[in-house]
C-alpha cells in the first residue's frame, strides 16, 4: 500500500471535452493542463475538515476501515462539500463517522500535504467536544476509542498531518493548562 493515493489527472477539458496535455503556460510560469482550444484545467488542493474531540484527558481516535491507510488511526473528518462551511463540514463528518453531535471549541490549526509527496490536501482541524448522540462508528471506521493523551499511538497514525495536528493540539492544551 502506498502512503498516499494522488488522484488520477483529468484527461479531458471540462469546458469542451478536448484532450488535456501538460504544457508550459508562460503567463503563469508553470506547466498546466491545457486543451487544444487553450482552456486551462487548474489542479488545486482539496480541503479536509476534521475534529479532535476531547473528553477529560482523552481524545477520540478512529481506526480507518477504508483505504488509504486502512487500520491506521486518525480523528473524525473528511472532504468538504461545495455547499457547506468548514464548521458545517466538521459537524457533518464527525456525526457521520461516529454518531456523535459535536460542539466546536476552536481551531487547532491548518496543515497541508502538498503534491507530489502527498495528494494535494489542506487539512483544517478543529477542537471539539461531544454534545449528544451515541458513539456508533460507521462502515468507514474499524474502531472508535477515547484514548488518553499520553497513550496516543504515534507510530500508527494515518498521516503526517494527523501527527502534526495532535502535536499542535497537545501544545495548545499544555499552554492553556499552565496559564
Ligand atoms: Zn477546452
Amino acid at each position: 500500500m502506498s502512503y498516499h493515493h494522488p488522484p488520477p489527472l483529468p484527461r479531458f477539458c471540462p469546458y469542451c471535452a478536448g484532450p488535456l496535455t501538460e504544457r508550459w503556460v508562460e503567463a503563469e510560469e508553470r506547466p498546466r493542463l491545457v486543451c487544444p482550444q487553450g482552456h486551462i484545467t487548474y489542479l488545486n488542493p482539496k480541503v479536509i475538515v476534521s475534529v479532535i474531540v476531547e473528553e477529560d484527558d482523552r481524545v477520540l481516535l478512529l481506526r480507518r476501515g477504508i483505504e488509504p491507510r486502512r487500520g491506521y488511526w486518525t480523528f473524525p473528518g473528511g472532504y468538504m462539500e461545495i455547499d457547506e462551511s468548514v464548521e458545517e463540514c466538521a459537524l457533518r463528518e464527525s456525526r457521520e463517522e461516529t454518531g456523535l453531535e459535536m460542539e466546536l471549541l476552536g481551531l487547532v490549526g491548518i496543515f497541508s500535504r502538498p503534491a507530489p509527496a502527498g495528494p494535494g490536501i489542506v487539512s483544517i482541524v478543529f477542537r471539539g467536544r461531544v454534545r449528544g448522540g451515541q458513539l456508533r462508528p460507521n462502515h468507514e471506521v474499524l474502531e472508535a476509542r477515547f484514548v488518553p493523551t499520553d497513550a496516543i499511538p504515534w507510530e500508527e497514525l494515518a498521516y503526517d498531518t494527523t501527527r502534526q495536528a495532535l502535536e499542535a493540539y497537545l501544545a495548545q492544551r499544555q499552554s492553556s493548562l499552565s496559564r
